[in-house]
């Protein structure tokens, strides 16, 4: 089960308390004050489950909401209210969150909801996005497909596995090393060269021009990374 939280409110205190309880309880949990950063966050870390505070600074939690739906995101998210308006409950449960609880609440009962919620999601498998979209390409995390504008670009299961890990990873430089034990699970590297020739075919396939990749970036001395 994946038991990474994030908890996005703008209460100082709340975030404290829930915080402290939700460590207590053995779960690892990352805050955010405001919505502007959340996809941003999700995109880089895998959460089990997302606590989102709809009256936020900023960008709100019901635009958080359908912005990370719309973004094929399905990780389960509870939604934090104020109001206790029928109207609020119905807008959030409508545009795609998984339940819904309203303030002030007891914390058992916060407790039991993020415990059925992290379990159903754990069953769906689901705590990543189900499709990512870079430019030309659209890379269904689910078929394991990726087309460029529009037209597949049909992968081996190795390419796509190197893909899907380079992504998950967005924005972070990956080791030759490191890309060997995660996608091919060699503890020794036999070669550091077979992740370069995959990478190589990854290009050719996925790139407009293989010699000036635009997402499948090489960082000098260090190893790879898919642009942020
Ligand atoms: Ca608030």
């Amino acid at each position: 089960m994946n038991s990474n939280i994030l908890l996005v409110e703008d209460e100082p205190g709340l975030v404290l308390t829930l915080s402290d309880r939700l460590r207590s309880e053995g779960y690892n949990v990352d805050a955010l004050h405001e919505g502007t950063h959340v996809l941003d966050r999700a995109t880089r870390n895998r959460f089990g489950l997302i606590i989102l505070d709809v009256m936020l600074p900023g960008k709100g939690g019901f635009e958080v909401l359908q912005e990370l739906r719309q973004r094929g995101f399905t990780t389960p998210i509870l939604m934090l209210t104020a109001r206790t308006q029928m109207t609020d409950k119905v807008k959030g449960l409508k545009i795609g969150a998984d339940d819904y609880l309203t303030k002030p609440f007891e914390m058992p009962e916060l407790l039991a909801r993020v415990e059925a919620l992290l379990r159903r999601g754990s069953r769906a498998g689901h705590d990543g996005p189900d499709f990512y979209d870079c430019g030309p390409l659209h890379i269904d995390m689910r078929k394991s497909e990726v087309t460029r504008d529009g037209s597949p670009a049909p992968l081996s299961t190795k390419e796509f596995q190197l893909l899907r890990y380079l992504l998950e990873n967005r924005g972070r430089t990956i080791s030759r090393e490191e890309l060997l034990k995660e996608v091919w699970g060699y503890s020794a590297a036999p070669s550091t060269r077979t992740v370069d020739v995959h990478v190589a075919w990854l290009r050719q396939k996925l790139e407009a021009d293989a010699k000036q990749p635009k997402y499948i970036l090489t960082v000098h001395g260090q190893g790879y990374k898919f642009a942020s």
